[in-house]
């Protein structure tokens, strides 16, 4: 199957930050990919922006090597990469001060395109940001921006933030990203669910058992130490991630797939939620890895305070109170260091009503598994006769839609969250972008649980790097004779 590159039409991309560790590890690597699939048009420019004092070439050699380094394996010829290479220009400038900003007016005047600022540099910097924006005349009706994560550490900051950019910028031109958001299988959720009789049917609490969402990584905090933890796993991942997968997993059918029907629908989902109990969260922090200290230490001594109460899993559950999901829970865990790297939505259906079979022939429920990573692709198990003469006997087997098996070598050439998501604003496209009354919504659920430990004092348990986090987790399935998904490879 051949992946259709539907163009786009010329754009200006300002990368702020455009020498950061974002911009070089997946900004600017992403469109390179895009710029050989022939979906830049011949006249698109990308304008790194940053503090750093360096010319054009000085840029466009860092750029060079950032893609020799992170685009690894991409195939390329040398042509492609230096017309990439081409494209790029580079504004020294200062966020804060006038430095750079009338360089970067003149380069983006008299240009009929679209005009994106990506504002990849800390959130402290976004209000700056957009204020000089309008200030040197750049925050037009044709402009975008696209604003990075983390969006405030709690409600009230993000409240800040949202009325700072609405003093510059209609919501219609800002683009919240959630790379999670733009992943292949994120979408193709949507598609299984919207686009076949089959599952939608099914989708509520008659059938439905309950959901687990699980997004684990085996990476520690790494060199993000100080900035993890001020923020642990609940504001890192769930309140953002997370709440984006149970929003459309659980979300009612939008009116028609644009960005308000979908994002009204998300909205709805995260205030339906149930405040979560105490007793239904486990909270943990890794410890060193036993006989390799050195190189994979506890989360303490990685964040360097050995007395940091921040949490590097959690786990949790809740329900969403409305007709669809009443009585259905929704599991929801992530975590560092943990046994494998894993990102799953996991539906599990109800036994049959009854079983016409023998009691040693078992009972089975459906599973749908939706996996982001590694190998992103959907499995439905469905239960069949043991084959052979051994009697009426049940058994699971998975249909199996890996997505790189399904769709062949040109389908499964994954298009990047990242690449995706740019080309969707450059088309202005924004419902795979978190609307500011969402993400507020998100932080009004998540604050109470944050200030419930802050209040408490509460201490994470320990759990082993490479575990499935504390035993605490377990429990909460075990306490519901349920049990947490293996992760699949
Ligand atoms: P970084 O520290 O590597 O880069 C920061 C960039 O900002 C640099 O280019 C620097 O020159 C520029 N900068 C700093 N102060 C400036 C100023 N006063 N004026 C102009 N430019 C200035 O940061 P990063 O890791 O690339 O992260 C950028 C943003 O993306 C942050 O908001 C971060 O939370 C978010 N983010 C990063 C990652 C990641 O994997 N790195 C993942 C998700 C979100």
């Amino acid at each position: 199957m051949v992946s259709r590159v539907i163009p786009v039409d010329p754009f200006d991309l300002v990368i702020f930050g455009g020498t950061g560790d974002l911009a070089r590890r997946k900004i600017l690597p992403g469109l390179f990919r895009r710029f050989c699939a022939g979906q830049m048009p011949e006249n698109a420019r990308v304008i790194g922006a940053a503090r750093t004092e360096m010319d054009r070439a000085g840029y466009q050699q860092m750029i060079r090597e950032a893609i020799a380094e992170f685009n690894g394996d991409f195939e390329h010829d040398k042509a492609q990469l230096d017309g990439f290479i081409d494209r790029l220009e580079y504004v020294a400038i200062d966020a804060k001060g006038e430095d750079g900003w009338a360089e970067l007016q003149k380069l983006m005047a008299g240009t009929e395109r679209v005009e994106a600022y990506y504002f990849s540099v800390s959130p402290a910097l976004f209000g700056d940001l957009a204020e000089r924006l309008q200030q040197w005349g750049m925050a037009d009706a044709q402009s975008r921006i696209v604003v990075e994560k983390p969006f405030g550490r709690d409600l009230k900051t993000a409240q800040a933030l949202n009325a700072t950019l609405a003093k510059y910028f209609d919501e219609s031109q800002i683009y919240r990203i959630d790379h999670y958001l733009g992943k292949e299988t994120v979408q193709n959720l949507m598609a299984v669910r919207f686009g076949n009789m089959l599952f939608e049917p099914l989708w509520n609490s008659q059938y439905v058992d309950h959901i687990q969402i699980t997004v684990a990584e085996t990476v520690g905090v790494g060199g993000r130490g100080e900035y993890y933890d001020k923020s642990g796993a609940m504001r890192d991942m769930v309140q953002n991630h997370l709440m984006q997968l149970l929003c459309l997993i659980a979300m009612e059918p939008p009116a028609r797939f644009d960005p308000d029907a979908v994002r009204d629908e998300k909205l709805k989902v995260i205030r339906a939620l149930d405040p979560v109990l105490p007793h239904h969260i486990a909270r943990g922090q890794y410890q060193a890895e036993p006989c390799n200290e050195a190189e994979q230490p506890g989360y303490r001594t990685a964040v360097g305070d050995p007395r940091s109460r921040t949490e590097s899993f959690v786990a949790l559950k809740t329900h969403i109170s409305n007709w669809r999901w009443a009585g259905t829970p929704f599991y929801l865990r992530t975590g560092k260091r943990m046994a494998a790297r894993s990102s799953e939505i996991t539906v599990v259906f109800k036994e049959t009503p009854h079983s016409i079979f023998t009691e040693d022939a078992g009972r089975h429920r459906n599973v749908l598994s939706i996996r982001l990573q590694p190998n992103e692709g959907i499995t439905l198990g469905v239960t069949i006769k043991e084959p052979g003469p051994g009697g009426m006997r049940l058994v699971d087997v998975p249909l199996d839609m890996t997505f790189a098996d399904a769709l062949g070598p040109d389908g499964s050439e994954q298009v990047d969250a990242y690449e995706r998501l740019i080309m969707d604003v450059i088309r202005g496209n924004q419902t795979l972008f978190m609307r500011g009354d969402e993400v507020e919504a998100a932080w009004a659920w998540t604050d109470p649980i944050i200030q419930g430990w802050e209040a408490r004092n509460d201490v994470p348990k320990p759990y082993d790097s490479g575990s499935d986090g504390p035993t605490d987790a377990n429990e909460l399935m075990r306490r519901d004779q349920r049990q947490w998904r293996e992760y699949s490879a």
